[in-house]
């Protein structure tokens, strides 16, 4: 799971930061209008927290900009000014909810749950494919009703290609989606190898009926495979 923060406060801005990072997401941080405006264009998120007031801009704006785009990410409106004027604006243009300032981590963290969790069809959190049944939420997997014991990058990789089964996925939109900011370098992508290589393993000897599939040139696919293959 993926969050962008936008916010121009740098302590507040780094208390958010430390609490999701502690929580498992991948956080990427703007500070401005501007920065926000061109990660959102170029990448995309689970879920955006977005501050309203911005030095160069106003977040409801932005939030306009991404319905415009026809992005789906799970927007959280988060507004320093007690105003029910932005509460108002923002739920109307599509914000998922609006968190008012100051607010408690643990506040942020269950609003987030929530939006992440709404996000979803019927409510159900498991993912399952094949043999293999996933949580997001409680970081487990299971083959085969057998818990299946993940490092944390293998189990956000198996993660990312669950949600999105039988589709080509870009080693390089890979490397950015789990490995956040920094994956834009060349030199992580034997990162993306290794740990690919090592989720492979761990499916196959646990006997799963997925596989993540290298497609030569592309990147990968997560396929279900018949089980006496
Ligand atoms: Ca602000």
């Amino acid at each position: 799971m993926k969050i962008l923060i936008v916010e121009d406060e740098p302590s507040l801005r780094e208390v958010m930061q430390r609490a999701l990072v502690q929580e498992h997401y991948v956080v990427e941080t703007a500070a401005t209008y501007a920065e926000a405006d061109a990660r959102i264009a170029g990448y995309s998120y689970d879920c955006i927290l977005l501050d309203i007031m911005l030095p160069d801009g106003n977040g409801l704006r932005l939030l306009e900009h991404i319905k415009r785009l026809r992005k789906r990410e799970n927007v959280i409106i988060i507004s320093a000014r007690d105003s029910l004027e932005d509460k108002v604006l923002g739920l109307e243009q599509g914000a998922d909810d609006y968190l008012p300032k100051p607010f408690h981590t643990a506040e942020l963290l269950a609003r987030i749950r929530s939006v992440l969790r709404r996000g979803r069809s019927g409510g159900d959190l498991t993912i399952d494919l094949g043999n293999v049944s996933l949580e997001p939420e409680g970081r487990r997997v299971q083959v085969g009703g057998v818990e299946l014991p993940l490092l944390k990058k293998e189990f956000d990789i198996l993660l990312y290609f669950m949600q999105r089964p039988n589709h080509l996925v870009d080693k390089s939109v890979l490397a950015e989606a789990v490995w956040g900011d920094h994956a834009d370098q060349a030199d992580n992508f034997h990162f993306v190898y290794a740990q690919i290589k090592n989720l492979r393993h761990k499916l196959s000897e646990a006997g799963a009926t997925i596989e993540i599939r290298a497609v030569y040139g592309f990147g990968y696919k997560l396929v279900t495979t018949t089980a006496d293959e």
